[in-house]
């Protein structure tokens, strides 16, 4: 790791030629997919215990569960309006104002989506056109990737340095420049697991001023963090009139099968988000929106509760692949757990993680999948463990992953 990594601009990452449909008709069909659905088919298919893709192995409230299959039952099951049913939009809004003050309108500044990924498409196709550049921290979401390459942008991005992942400033400072349209923010951060302080996010307000650059940021682990406080980037003074804020229902609720999303903002940029929605998906899951209005409302120590869990959830795993000789990098935020392999000798983890599962019977996601092909050098030996599951699975998967450096 160097804290002098420098921005990359790069145009041809195996991920972005996906993006353009060109290795989706590969013959082998190696590069259709996501990685994610890679290793999920291959946990599967080996019988290993999924730690790859991030969902978890139980449900979320019965209430809100009871909510869909009321709104069912009542008829719900046509076209919900375009922006979204007006209770959901009306509980996002409350529930803005509840944790960070914010009093979004659900008339003109709430929209729902169809999970974060389509908030995520539909806002970087709103805001971006071919020339210009899209800036992300680095490792980063897949989907960023795919869609600033489908809106034909440039993907600029500044590294993230282990072990705590917080970005390296002066790196950060030089990826912005003169074309730089939209800043692409996640935080609390997949898939390193870091959660920016204040300081970090008042830089890029003040950079994305400095530039004219729109701050859009994924915040659909608000509620996933340990002992530190989620800071919406919204709420710094100055981000207010540039800023698109999504989250999803998924994280949260322990719905990831449900798709719900939402997109809070000033009105002009919800609605040019609003105006790309409408020819993605027009509307989303009408029964499910008064259902997760419901979760939304729930009281404060629903919310505690589901960091607390998440949070001793973390330490065992934690302390299973420092037992197993792995190097933990502790994450304060998400359900992601970053190892690093090499003690025990990795230099691949992509190679690992294909061979993982039949090898030990756990399956995770390889870093550098999340980066380009400089930060793939940098991250080429961590793995990313998802500890969204119960802790019986998560300490079967520890004693599984224990055996592992006798059988490499
Ligand atoms: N952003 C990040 C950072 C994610 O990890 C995920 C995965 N849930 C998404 C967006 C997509 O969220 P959704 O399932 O709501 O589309
Ligand atoms: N967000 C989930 C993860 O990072 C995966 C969602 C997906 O499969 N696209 O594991």
């Amino acid at each position: 790791m160097t804290s002098q990594a420098a921005p990359r601009r790069d145009t041809t990452a195996p991920w972005q030629r996906a993006a353009t449909g060109a290795n989706l008709l590969s013959p082998d069909g190696s590069l259709g997919v996501t990685i994610f659905e890679e290793m999920t088919a291959l946990a599967a298919s080996t019988g290993a215990i999924n730690l790859g893709q991030g969902f978890p192995d139980e449900d979320g409230p019965a209430e809100i569960r009871a909510a869909a299959q009321e709104a069912i039952a009542a008829g719900a099951n046509q076209y919900a309006p375009g922006k979204g049913v007006i209770e959901l939009r009306q509980a996002v809004a409350r529930h803005q104002e509840r944790f960070y003050g914010l009093t979004p309108d659900p008339e003109s500044e709430v929209i729902i989506t169809t999970g974060a990924t389509e908030a995520i498409a539909a806002s970087l196709l709103a805001f971006v056109q071919p020339g210009d550049e899209v800036l992300t921290f680095e490792p980063f979401y897949d989907s960023y990737g795919a869609i600033i390459s489908m809106a034909g942008a440039t993907h600029v991005t500044a590294p993230l340095l282990a072990p705590d992942f917080m970005p390296d400033m002066a790196a950060l400072e030089s990826a912005f420049g003169p074309r730089t349209r939209v800043v692409l923010l996640n935080n609390p951060h997949n898939p390193t697991g870091a959660v920016f302080p204040r300081e970090v996010l008042e830089s890029v307000v003040r950079l994305a001023e400095r530039h004219d650059a729109i701050i859009l940021t994924d915040e659909v682990y608000e509620h996933l963090t340990f002992d530190v406080r989620h800071i919406p980037v919204a709420s710094i003074p100055g981000a207010e009139h540039r800023t698109i804020t999504i989250s999803s229902a998924g994280k949260t609720f322990s719905f990831t099968g449900w798709k719900v999303g939402w997109v809070t903002g000033p009105s002009q940029l919800v609605a040019a988000v609003r105006t790309v929605k409408q020819f993605l998906t027009y509307s989303s899951g009408t029964p499910f929106q008064s259902a997760i209005a419901v979760g939304l409302d729930l009281p404060d120590t629903f919310y505690d509760d589901i960091a607390s869990t998440l949070k001793r959830k973390r330490d065992i795993l934690a302390a299973g692949l420092e037992a197993a000789g792995l190097t933990v990098m502790m994450p304060r935020g998400t359900y992601f757990i970053n190892a690093d392999t090499s003690p025990l000798g990795i230099k691949d983890s992509v190679d690992l993680a294909r061979r993982l599962p039949q090898l030990v019977g756990v399956a995770a996601i390889p870093v550098p999948v999340f980066c380009h092909p400089e930060g793939a050098e940098r991250t080429k030996s961590l793995l990313r463990f998802a500890f969204c599951k119960k802790e019986p699975v998560l300490v079967e998967a520890a004693a599984r992953l224990a055996t592992l450096k006798d059988r490499l």
